[in-house]
């Protein structure tokens, strides 16, 4: 019997580099599944609709939440996201381990639905380290990095809704983390029941047949 897959939640402020920390966490595994988003935000340059995002306007955002194929969703700066629920489904039947790359209030929402879910903040190392990182990224005028750093000083509030932080200093190490933690919850005790149950049984008809 394959073990089904955990969910992981990762939420980070914007700019801390939680987009490359995956992406390397997702090369150290073959059992992680990375959930696309749909949202109504305007793709930026370099992003493909379907890889980073499922790119869509207000209306077919507001049809996906009234057909119940999103498990959550929140509103981020103006902009609609949501995880659709069919991937994550599917995935973690195939014993896959669930990446979703959401803010706050989603996250407070899957803890909600999903009590095992593994929530993880990630960090900078300071204040002052974000606004260098969101002002490098070059792709946002002044005014939504200040918006975005804002943001990040209400998502603070919410640190303490997360069993686990991590800072990224440097993105290898902090995949490399990460991934000792996800696979870590594959051990714990009530993911691994029909094992302990299967070998249980096997003894008992051991000692009988001696
Ligand atoms: P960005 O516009 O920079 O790609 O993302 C903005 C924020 O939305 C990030 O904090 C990101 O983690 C969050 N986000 C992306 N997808 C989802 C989603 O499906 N649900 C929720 N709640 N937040 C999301």
């Amino acid at each position: 019997m394959v073990q089904q897959g955990s969910l992981v939640v990762i939420s980070g402020f914007s700019g801390v580099g939680k987009g490359t920390v995956i992406r390397k966490l997702m090369e150290l595994s073959d059992s992680y599944a990375l959930s696309v988003s749909a949202t109504t935000r305007p793709p930026r340059q370099e992003e493909q609709n379907g890889r980073e995002y499922f790119f869509m306007n207000e209306q077919q955002f507001n049809e996906m939440i009234r057909k119940h194929e999103l498990i959550e969703f929140a509103c981020y700066c103006d902009n609609y996201y949501g995880t659709p629920r069919k991937f994550v489904e599917e995935q973690m039947t195939l014993g896959k381990d669930v990446i979703l790359e959401i803010e706050t209030q989603g996250a407070e929402l899957i803890r909600r639905q999903y009590p095992d879910a593994l929530l993880i903040f990630i960090m900078p190392p300071s204040g002052e380290e974000l606004r260098r990182r969101l002002s490098a990224r070059g792709s946002e005028k002044e005014q939504v990095i200040r918006q975005r750093l804002e943001r990040a000083a209400k998502e603070a509030e919410h640190i303490e809704d997360y069993s686990y932080v991590f800072v990224n200093d440097d993105a290898d190490e902090c995949a490399g983390r990460l991934n000792a933690l996800i696979q870590a919850q594959r051990s714990r005790m009530d993911r691994n029941t029909e094992m302990i149950g299967r070998v249980r049984t096997q003894l008992v008809d051991f000692l009988k047949g001696e």
